[in-house]
């Protein structure tokens, strides 16, 4: 039986995704040939990188804008080194919103100096900061749109003249926003877009080559241009299942529908938590996450009963992170409303049970 998986990534794929993937396999585009057995170079792949650059793009309302995309390796911790390579001159500009921001401020620090426009932390980074100033003479502003962990989500962009630099690994593709504002994005793919192995990176080509250091071939973002992200061998089969998944996001109505099922899934597990004594949110509410739920429960002395419920229903991955402690509901894309109802009415059951 299929399980109710609430992981928060590598997490749920649509299902017609995995079964088009594991066809490809066995024989990719009736070649005789399986898609891990081709050469990146074949013309079959070369179709495919191009497919996946150009859906990526064009969900997020960016063709013609002036921004590449690239799928490239190394996570998106690999991004938070490259970003700093690529754009410090002399300072950064970043948000602190939690585990991943902290370690993307941690990366800068090799190139430049960076300054923590302001953070979270005091609160164990259940809210995002609201009044901050950004400095006029930074390099670039860098945030965190979801904080995959602490259930926390940005509604808004500071208005900044400097570029503005976005981690999305957890919520990319999930919601309607004005991407043009952004100049450069990232995302590991291991949530909303594919399997772990490729991260996205949208950028706009004009911040570039405004430093005065030397770039290794690798960390270049340049490089990656001009050799239309091939340049050394991509992650074959996490582009692919990248490609079918965007393709999919198209094909159910882009971000717009996403961005509506995902409402309907957070409105209802966190009306849940809301009404129900027994649990209790961890995330400020204004600054909640549709993709990542965080709460936890009243009285610890709960838990064995209802991680046994959920556990023998077919949940997987309800666990909260070590850092939050309690729950966590990652509620991907392709994440049904019906598993949701499943742990709504588990958390309904334990009520009526203690
Ligand atoms: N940023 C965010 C917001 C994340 O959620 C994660 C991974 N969960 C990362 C960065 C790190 O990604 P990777 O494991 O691909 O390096």
């Amino acid at each position: 039986m299929k399980k109710h998986n609430f992981s928060a990534g590598p997490c749920i794929l649509p299902q017609e995704v995995f079964q088009e993937a594991s066809q490809a396999i066995l024989d990719f585009n009736n070649s005789g040939l399986s898609i891990l057995e081709i050469s990146h170079r074949s013309p079959d792949f070369v179709a495919v990188m191009e497919e996946a650059r150009s859906l990526a793009l064009e969900l997020l309302g960016l063709q013609n804008k002036g921004y590449k995309a690239l799928f490239l390796q190394g996570g998106a911790s690999t991004q938070f080194l490259m970003v700093a390579y690529n754009l410090i001159n002399k300072k950064a500009a970043y948000l602190n919103t939690g585990t991943w921001s902290s370690k993307a401020i941690k990366e800068a620090k090799f190139f430049g100096d960076v300054i923590e426009v302001a953070s979270s932390k005091d609160k164990n980074f259940n809210y995002i900061p609201k009044s901050y100033s950004l400095p006029e003479d930074a390099d670039y502003f860098h945030c965190t749109s979801n904080n995959t962990i602490f259930g926390t989500q940005m509604k808004s962009f500071p208005a900044t003249s400097r570029p503005l630099v976005c981690d999305m690994s957890s919520d990319i593709f999930s919601r309607e926003l004005d991407f043009s504002k952004f100049d450069l994005i990232y995302a590991g793919a291991q949530k909303n877009m594919g399997p772990a192995g490729t991260t996205l990176v949208i950028v706009k080509e004009e911040i570039l080559g405004k430093v005065s250091r030397e770039i290794p071939s690798m960390m270049n973002y340049q490089t990656h241009i001009d050799k239309d992200s091939m340049f050394n061998t991509p992650a074959v089969y996490a582009v692919y299942v990248s490609m079918l998944t965007l393709r999919w996001i198209k094909s159910k109505g882009g971000l717009k529908a996403m961005e509506k099922l995902n409402h309907q899934k957070a409105e209802l597990l966190y009306a849940e938590i809301d009404r129900n004594p027994l649990f209790k949110g961890f995330a400020e509410k204004e600054d909640r996450s549709p993709m990542n739920a965080t709460f936890n429960l009243v009285n610890e002395a709960h838990k064995e009963v209802f991680d046994k419920m959920w556990k023998s229903a077919g949940v997987n991955g309800l666990n909260g992170h070590r850092s939050v402690g309690g729950y966590r509901a990652s509620m991907y894309n392709a994440l049904p409303l019906e598993s949701v109802q499943v742990v709504v009415d588990l958390m309904k059951e334990l009520e009526e049970k203690v």
